[in-house]
């Protein structure tokens, strides 16, 4: 038998040492639930010989405090925004509040099938279609796609729309995408599963687009640009509607990776700043929970130029009367099966609508502002070298500490779990040497943020006096430092232990 995932000392540790696994605490006739008792047809009753098990299962009989007590004490085993701050760079980690969770188990939207009949959806696609004309105000476009389930295959869709929009131009040559080196990853990716040719175009000192460079790179080849912005520095873009200008004057469209929309949600909009398509991640802000790989949604934003190449179906509207316009068979730019993560959507809508449009704009002025408040605070501390206008994020560089130390960025992202802060993304971007980036979000009292600081502050000591403690940090958590590549390919789930955790 493989090891168990935890001993059973740091397990008993963390669930209590009274506390027994839940296979050995069930008692005979112990109820979380009762079914009620069947008062149909006998026969009609019985699953089929083949379905049944010839022995019962070996479950654990529990009352429903047990189990509640059990599940709880399993989720403390990790972190999250329950538990505390959640500052990981570039991913938005705000709180999602448990309004979006009645709106989106409603039994009108969570009980419908997807193949039901659209007269049965009529309030569904109504909050759908309320949803994509608030998105499209949101950012400054025309239409709106909610099909695609993740940030990147946002990406990928709005890669295929302009590549769809220069081949009906007749322009089949435009197949270069041009994207500063301050890129998040999936960028590039997208460009080359849609098609098309990445082109890296190199930042300026100060970390935003150099636009002699972008001027060199412009072409008949130019199929488009993607910026994200503010940037992955945090910083904006504030030559954008001269990159606008340039790019479109080459023939390109201006593609927004708008992931790192809660910077300046409700106070700038990606349309106004001459881009032709962004996406959104409404798990990042807009507040649906994400990590440990979705469920997510990338909507993309388009122009009225090129809303005729977005893909279907798409819901369309007459006289109060919703329908999809369903894609031609054999559709080969389908990119979800029906139409999108609905119960994220609709989380979003919730969202969007309890905070309205000043409390929209209220969301990125605390986000900005905490993350101001955090780098003023992180400096002294770690080095930052693009600080001037930051908006909801900064990058430091533990590379000063890996001089006089010997203490690797990695170190101190682990020291900071023992602390109950979830470490920030680190090694990322990657134009900043050991980078440690930190997005507080606005969710984040400033008691949490102090308390970051004064994290920082005793591992810098600890950093100074005893750097092995920080090499083989985290200490108080129920695993220490993990050999980070197997865990995550070789995740197991399983119960296995003798602690049962
Ligand atoms: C998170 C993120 C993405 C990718 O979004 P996913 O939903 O994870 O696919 C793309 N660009 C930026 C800047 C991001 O922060």
């Amino acid at each position: 038998m493989s090891e168990p995932i935890l001993p059973a000392t740091v397990c008993q540790r963390w669930l209590g040492a009274t506390q027994p696994s839940l296979f050995a605490k069930g008692r005979r006739g112990r109820r979380a639930l009762t079914v009620p008792a069947w008062d149909g047809d006998e026969s009609a009753a019985e699953l089929p010989a083949a379905c049944r098990r010839a022995e019962p299962a070996d479950l654990p009989d529990l009352s429903e405090p047990e189990v509640m007590r059990h599940f709880t004490l399993l989720s403390n085993l990790n972190h999250h925004l329950e538990r505390g701050m959640y500052p990981l760079g570039s991913c938005t980690m705000k709180f999602n509040p448990r309004l979006n969770e009645q709106v989106a188990a409603l039994p009108g939207f969570a009980a419908l099938h997807p193949a039901q009949d659209v007269e049965d959806m009529q309030g569904l696609l109504a909050a759908l279609k309320l949803l994509e004309d608030d998105l499209c105000e949101i950012t400054g476009f025309a239409a709106c796609s909610l099909l695609p389930s993740a940030g990147a295959q946002g990406e990928y869709l709005g890669m295929l729309v302009i590549r769809a929009f220069h081949v009906a131009n007749g322009d089949q040559d435009r197949d270069e995408i041009l994207i500063p080196d301050s890129a998040h990853g999936t960028n590039p990716a997208s460009v080359v599963l849609a098609g098309m040719r990445p082109r890296t175009i190199k930042s300026r000192a100060d970390g935003r687009i150099d636009l002699a460079a972008l001027r060199a790179a412009c072409g008949s080849r130019t199929a488009g640009i993607m910026i994200t912005n503010p940037n992955t520095l945090g910083l904006f873009e504030v030559d954008i509607v001269e990159v606008a200008r340039i790019v479109h004057e080459a023939g390109g469209r201006l593609y927004m990776d708008g992931a790192n929309l809660n910077a300046i949600l409700g106070r700038a909009r990606p349309g106004d700043m001459g881009f032709d398509v962004t996406h959104l991640n409404l798990h990042k802000t807009f507040s649906t929970p994400h990590g440990g790989g979705g469920p997510g949604a990338g909507p993309i934003c388009v122009t009225a130029e090129l809303e005729p190449f977005l893909p279907g179906p798409r819901i369309v509207e007459d006289d109060g009367q919703y329908d999809f316009d369903r894609l031609p068979a054999g559709d080969d730019t389908a990119i979800h099966a029906w139409y999108g993560n609905v119960g994220v959507c609709l989380r979003a809508l919730a969202y969007i609508l309890r905070n309205g449009g000043d409390g929209l704009k209220r969301i990125s002025g605390m986000a900005v502002l905490n993350a101001n408040y955090l780098l003023a605070r992180v400096k002294p501390l770690l080095p930052v070298d693009h600080a001037v206008g930051c908006l909801h994020e900064f990058v430091a560089s533990g590379s000063a500490w890996k001089e006089q130390h010997g203490v690797r960025t990695l170190d101190i992202a682990k020291r900071l779990l023992d602390f109950g802060v979830h470490a920030p993304t680190i090694y990322f971007p990657l134009i900043v040497e050991e980078a440690v980036m930190v997005e507080p979000t606005e969710s984040e009292p400033r008691e949490s943020l102090d308390h970051f600081v004064s994290a920082l502050e005793q591992i810098r000591r600890e950093a100074e006096t005893r750097p092995e403690l920080l090499h083989n940090a985290p200490h108080a958590t129920p695993v220490g430092r993990l050999d980070e590549a197997r865990a995550a390919r070789q995740l197991d789930l399983r119960w296995n232990g003798p602690c049962g955790c």
